[in-house]
């Protein structure tokens, strides 16, 4: 049988990889390292973690990142396999020790009959007779590589920086202060006329806003990133430090909208939410991407009025990050529409995070074998982690009336990204109302029981893989 080529052995391509080869089907793993690195990998190990150790909650119950680490183990992945065997003691959080989680990954995958590494950078598109490849290259996607990719795909359609702007869950938005409208009621193609959350600020309360912006603590750029600042992409910190008034004129402009809610005078900035994904949970503050710590954004952004409870399902950011347009580049089995032998997987689609990567790693592995073996397989239910994942990455984002090409960005898992629970319990085991905490818990439970129940029905239906 025709091997299966996969680029980078990272997160994602370990995955990829362990998948592919677990369907019985033949592996060649693409490794550039140590031949070549990347300005953040320090080892010649697969998977190498590059920066922090943990990933992140293990309740699985209560989180989506713990749900997507059940669903892994569950679907038999070698990173959840690797991460558990090498844990090192995080409380509620899943963290591992760095160097004996890669060896694993590399002695597991070097031990396989079926997967060959070679270590060699892949510098441009691949040879024509690869006719099944899976691209997980990285944030940090080699420069040779890069360069091809985007001029496959189109110069906006490959982005060499996020620019991240906070989403908020929708749910937790006081809408007894702030309102829905689009500025100067315009509809455009796709819109109502009130796609808009708008949340008004007093000169005061944006006086206060300005300084606290200009006092937050920022994260720094590394040195090999310089600085990325383009047109249209400020972090709204640099804008307020080039004159009080800017972001007033800028992203905060309140003009073409009109406070409804009765006694209040016309605001003297306005922070505009725009919604995020199809299914309406999510909103993103328009133009906010941020170098501000996350701390810091949870308190300034908090100081918003209408935003005093917000709950973040993203803070914001700026790095350095090589990603895909994915919602318009792929097809729902992460295929490269204009040139479908190339799958792509990992952060090299826009999602974020470890974890994340080699979920979509596990998942183009899957889909790349079932392709080479002939068989169908359809795309986890959007229900469950995984499908939640790959619904936000191939086609769950909204690109709204006024969106341009950067308005895809990348985002870890969040119960945001799930289709709301019908079936939530509504009395505790005490036969009393559930309330507050209490009901978001039952919530997040019914989010995650259903998941789980979608995902074994998936896997009841998928091709088996052999060690299953
Ligand atoms: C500086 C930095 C810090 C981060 N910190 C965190 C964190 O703390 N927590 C977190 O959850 N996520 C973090 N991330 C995100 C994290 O990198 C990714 O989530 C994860 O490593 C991505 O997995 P991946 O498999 O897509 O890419 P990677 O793990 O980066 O793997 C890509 C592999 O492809 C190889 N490669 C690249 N180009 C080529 C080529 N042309 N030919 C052959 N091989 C190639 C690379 O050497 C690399 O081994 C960070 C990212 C960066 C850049």
């Amino acid at each position: 049988m025709k091997a299966i080529h996969i680029i980078g052995g990272g997160l994602a391509g370990s995955e990829a990889a362990w998948q592919i080869a677990a369907r019985g089907v033949p592996v060649v793993l693409h490794e550039m390292r140590p031949v070549r690195t990347t300005a953040a990998h320090k080892t010649d190990g697969l998977a190498e973690l590059v920066c922090s150790n943990s990933f992140r909650s293990d309740d699985q119950q209560h989180n989506a990142v713990g749900l997507l680490h059940e669903e892994m183990r569950r679907l038999g992945s070698l990173i959840m396999r690797a991460a558990d065997a090498n844990q090192v003691p995080a409380g509620g959080a899943l963290a591992v020790d760095r160097d004996g989680f890669s060896a694993a990954i590399t002695a597991a995958i070097d031990a396989h009959p079926l997967i060959a590494v070679q270590r060699e950078e892949i510098a441009g598109l691949p040879p024509d007779d690869w006719d099944s490849v899976v691209v997980a290259t990285g944030p940090l996607t080699s420069p040779a590589l890069a360069q091809a990719i985007g001029a496959l795909t189109g110069e906006d359609a490959l982005a060499f920086f996020d620019a991240i702007a906070p989403i908020v869950h929708r749910d937790s938005i006081d809408m007894s202060v702030a309102w829905f409208q689009s500025r100067y009621d315009k509809t455009g193609p796709g819109g109502s006329g009130v796609d808009y959350v708008n949340c008004p600020l007093t000169r005061e309360q944006y006086g206060a806003f300005v300084d606290a912006l200009l006092a937050g603590e920022k994260v720094a750029f590394h040195e090999w990133e310089a600085t990325p600042y383009f047109d249209g992409c400020l972090p709204i910190e640099v804008m307020a430090e080039r004159g009080r008034e800017t972001l007033r004129h800028g992203p905060m402009k309140p003009f073409g909208l009109t406070n409804p809610h009765p006694g209040t005078s016309k605001a003297y900035a306005v922070v505009q939410l725009r919604q995020d994904n199809r299914l309406g949970t999510l909103f993103n503050m328009v133009g906010f991407q941020t170098k501000l710590k996350h701390g810091e954004q949870t308190r300034i952004f908090c100081s918003i009025p209408g935003l005093e409870k917000a709950e973040f399902a993203r803070l914001g950011g700026l790095h350095r990050n090589t990603f895909l347009n994915a919602p318009k580049l792929l097809d729902a089995t992460l295929r490269l529409k204009a040139m479908p032998r190339l799958r792509f997987a990992g952060q090299i689609t826009g999602c974020e995070g470890y974890v994340e990567s080699a979920a979509v790693g596990l998942l183009a592995g899957r889909f790349a074998a079932a392709e080479r073996l002939g068989e169908a397989l359809a795309p986890p239910p959007a229900t469950t982690a995984h499908g939640a994942l790959l619904n936000h990455i191939t086609g769950g984002h909204v690109e709204t009336i006024d969106a341009g090409p950067r308005s895809y960005q990348p985002m870890n898992v969040n119960f945001g990204l799930f289709p709301p629970a019908t079936r939530v319990l509504a009395v505790g085991d005490d036969g009393k109302k559930l309330r507050g905490p209490a009901k978001a818990l039952a919530k997040k439970r019914a989010l995650t029981r259903r998941a789980l129940d979608d995902l074994g029905q998936w896997l009841t239906g998928a091709p088996r893989l052999a060690a299953e």
